[in-house]
């Protein structure tokens, strides 16, 4: 199982989780919420060799945290991902709507200085401000568009602009996400949890949860569960091996 997007470092004992994930075999890309988290999250992971480490600065935290991005060009060095970045435009972070959207800017071309990274990202509320910023950095590595909430016509618009999508059972719950899901190009889709944010029956998620989301693809995709993994597992190797180069 891939869970491509969720946050280890938040859960109530996220060494615990670490070995539950190490021990299923899951791949895992914990993503952090600010730069300060990716050093001590690094060392947790240690002898964790499936579980990769992006280094992000959240939306949500821009307008408290965005002197953190001065740490952003020395740890960049450090891995081949970078997340959770994006843009928030729903209504509590509509105030920081420009400060976010400068920060992102600022990330992204520090990527394309690096030769690029793969990036899970946060769109909710934004999705035309995130792809224009995509389109403005077109060598900025692999875009994953986390928990993709935008319309059918921005969705299209990703997809022709080459980004990836990861989906979870939240979205599969609801019937414009599965709607969403079944316009994506099947070769750019991966699953993730957004654990322990994302919860289900009140309940947080966790990476082994991505069971679900395939049950869910399958569903969509008119496959069995089975079918689903290969078909993830194919998409995660091919996603890695772009290495967030641009012509990925
Ligand atoms: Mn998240």
């Amino acid at each position: 199982m891939i869970d491509l997007h969720c946050h280890l470092d938040l859960y109530p004992d996220p060494a615990a989780v670490i070995r539950a994930v190490t021990d299923r075999g899951i791949y895992v890309l914990s993503v952090t919420t600010t730069p300060r988290a990716f050093p001590v999250m690094k060392r947790m992971i240690k002898g964790a060799p499936r579980i990769r480490l992006g280094l992000g600065l959240h939306p949500e935290l821009v307008a408290q945290r965005h002197s953190e991005l001065d740490l952003f060009p020395a740890l960049l060095g450090e891995t081949d991902y970078v997340g959770e970045v994006g843009i928030d435009g729903s209504p509590p972070h509509q105030g920081s709507l420009d400060l976010q959207e400068r920060t992102f800017r600022r990330i992204l071309k520090l990527c394309s200085d690096r030769g690029g990274r793969i990036l899970s990202i946060h769109s909710r509320g934004a999705a035309s401000r995130v792809l224009d910023c995509l389109e403005a950095n077109p060598n900025a590595g692999s875009a994953v568009l986390h928990w993709f909430s935008g319309s059918p016509k921005e969705l299209a618009r990703a997809a022709d602009l080459g980004a990836w999508f990861s989906v979870g059972p939240a979205m599969l719950r609801s019937g414009r996400g599965r709607n969403l899901i079944a316009g994506m190009p099947q070769q750019r889709v991966l699953t993730e949890t957004d654990g322990p944010f994302a919860r289900d029956g009140g309940q947080a998620l966790y990476p082994w949860d991505v069971a679900s989301a395939e049950s869910g693809l399958a569903k969509v995709w008119g496959l069995d569960p089975a079918g689903v993994r290969d078909v993830i597992k194919q998409n995660l190797v091919r996603l890695s091996k772009t290495r967030g180069s641009a012509s990925g």
